[in-house]
């Protein structure tokens, strides 16, 4: 017969024994944090403190009337470097390299490192386990930081490469711009039927897509940019009425921020900022009503050398892009992983790590 002390020792055993193998799973510092279902992971292209700046400023000075920004909802955040594998100044093909998969590259290249490995994204290993996937972006699909997901090219401009190996990711949403890659393309090939044999429903204007009540697949290559919130809300909408018991891992990137910073525009990075305040509102309010989801924001880095003048305004030092730490918020299961100073590579590898990896 077990004495009480024989039936304790086993008890404790059983839950340190639990407890081991529940942490060296996804926390092998030891810290109990439930792993998220669902990860959203916002980029905003060129969104650095000073775009920050300029969005809470807006809010809290110049606006009609004072309105905190979504940002004001999260309170974990964590500092990014930026370099590339040979600049201390990034581009968006390693910068989105860097964030997608975990590992640095030369500037202008796409999912290969700078020994000329091809990388894997995070993305695709939440495909392999189970997950939903999408993409949405308010750029063509191509573009360097969406590519990066799913691409692996020498050149970030190879977009007609890009377009084939994209019909090959097997995500199940895609929305962005940059149709003529796929059905008017210099080699004659009608991308846009490859996804129709593969199962995706293929739109082409926004109408369609708005329209999309419940699909397996689908691809929308049209305007994105002048409905982006709303193009964030449908892909979740998809997303979520997939029902995957295993939750689904969406990429977001806000991509015209970098284009304002590259001319030097104050008027129009306060629009897009606000654009971008819109996005985290719906994403936001999708993780408070589902508890098991995490959202990560983040940028590939600084574009402008923007600081905030004395007018309350953006204001510009440079035309391209700096080498600026950036910001990343988290909100959700698995947030206080990226609190601190991090380098961009982290911020996927704590993402693997938090999918099971
Ligand atoms: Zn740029």
């Amino acid at each position: 017969m077990k004495t009480k002390f024989t039936r304790s020792i086993l008890a404790l055993t059983i839950v340190m024994l639990a407890n081991i193998s529940c942490s060296a799973m996804l926390f092998p510092d030891g810290k109990d944090t439930p792993a998220p279902v669902n990860i959203i992971y916002l980029i905003g292209d060129g969104m650095g403190y000073g775009q920050i700046s300029s969005l809470i400023m807006e809010h809290a000075v110049n606006g009609a009337s004072y309105r905190a920004s979504e940002i004001n909802r999260i309170k974990y955040m964590g500092i990014a470097t930026t370099y590339s594998a040979d600049s201390k100044v990034t581009d968006s093909a390693a910068g989105g390299t860097a964030l997608a998969t975990g590992e640095k590259t030369n500037n202008g290249t796409v999912g290969i490192n700078a020994a000329g490995d091809t990388l894997s994204s995070v993305m695709i290993y939440a495909r392999n386990i189970g997950k939903s996937t999408g993409i949405v972006t308010n750029t063509p699909i191509l573009d360097a930081t969406p590519a990066a997901f799913y691409a692996h090219v020498e050149k970030r401009s190879q977009w007609d490469e890009i377009a084939v190996q994209m019909t090959q990711c097997g995500f199940d949403i895609l929305m962005g711009e940059g149709l003529e890659h796929f059905n008017a393309r210099k080699d004659g090939k009608d991308l846009t039927q490859v996804f129709k044999d593969k199962g995706y429903v293929f739109c082409d204007t926004w109408e369609q897509a708005s329209a999309v009540q419940k699909a397996d697949k689908m691809v929308a290559l049209t305007d994105i940019g002048e409905v982006y919130p709303h193009a964030v809300s449908k892909a979740i909408e998809l997303l979520e009425k997939k029902n995957n018991p295993k939750g689904f891992f969406l990429m977001i990137e806000e991509a015209r921020i970098d284009g304002w910073g590259h001319e030097n525009d104050a008027k129009g990075m306060v629009a897009e900022m606000e654009i971008m305040d819109q996005v985290m509102k719906v994403i936001l309010d999708y993780a408070d009503s589902h508890p098991g989801t995490l959202i990560v924001i983040t940028a590939d880095h600084e574009t402008g050398g923007t600081s905030i003048g004395y007018d309350g305004m953006p204001a510009f030092k440079t035309k391209g892009h700096s080498g600026t730490v950036v910001p990343v918020f988290a909100y959700g299961p698995g947030q206080e992983l990226f609190m601190g100073l991090m380098d961009n590579v982290d911020i996927p590898k704590k993402l693997f790590r938090l999918l099971g990896k």
